[in-house]
């Protein structure tokens, strides 16, 4: 039954598709929305569709950009002879944030998960031994989480790339076991990556 106007269940409803957001969560934003200036709804729904259809993977390391190719892959300060490997954008913009880091990434946009039916082939796996045919790239590091999906992950790719010849190092274990970087400290993520481990 219908305790609201159907405009505003549908809002709810949408809500409630969001990852985190519960169903009094979702009523608690609907009704915030419905109380916004109309101006500044707009702005909000606009901000959604733009980043919508502006925003794709970038055509070389696959992280988020609104351009052909993201301004790390495209530029000449970064060493493109070393890749790091991570899951999301976020883990990038992580690493990113310890401005330590000079080489590229590669976001893989995932990791394996066959409990949630995610093989090889459902993230960006392709694309990254793609740009090692590439003779130029020395190192590749894995920077998937450290947790069994991420470790699995990282696991697979060590034995896809090790017999390119090509130095497969993994991130030590600094970082907490089943931790996200994107909530690892910069300190804890830079002790990680200068103690990665050949694997
Ligand atoms: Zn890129």
């Amino acid at each position: 039954m219908d305790y609201y106007s159907s405009y505003i269940t549908k809002l709810i409803e949408e809500f409630s598709h969001l990852p985190g957001i519960g169903s009094k969560n979702a009523q608690r934003l609907a009704f915030h929305i419905l109380n916004m200036p109309e101006d500044q709804v707009k702005h909000f729904a606009k901000a959604i569709v733009d980043a919508k259809e502006n925003v794709h993977y970038c055509s070389c390391c696959c992280t988020l950009t609104d351009k052909d190719i993201c301004p790390i892959c495209s530029s000449e300060k970064r060493d493109h002879s070393v890749i790091m490997v991570v899951e999301t954008s976020r883990d990038l913009a992580a690493y990113e944030r310890t401005n330590q880091y000079d080489g590229v990434y590669h976001v893989l946009q995932g990791c394996i998960d066959p409990m949630k039916g995610i093989g090889a082939a459902d993230i960006r796996l392709k694309e990254l031994i793609k740009r090692l045919e590439d003779d130029s790239v020395k190192e590749v590091i894995v920077a998937t989480n450290l947790g069994v999906e991420g470790d699995a992950t990282a696991l697979y790719i060590r034995n896809l790339i090790k017999p390119l010849g090509i130095k497969v190092t993994r991130i030590a274990s600094g970082v907490p076991v089943g931790g996200d970087l994107e909530c690892i400290d910069e300190v804890t993520l830079l002790r990680a990556l200068k103690g990665r481990i050949e694997q």
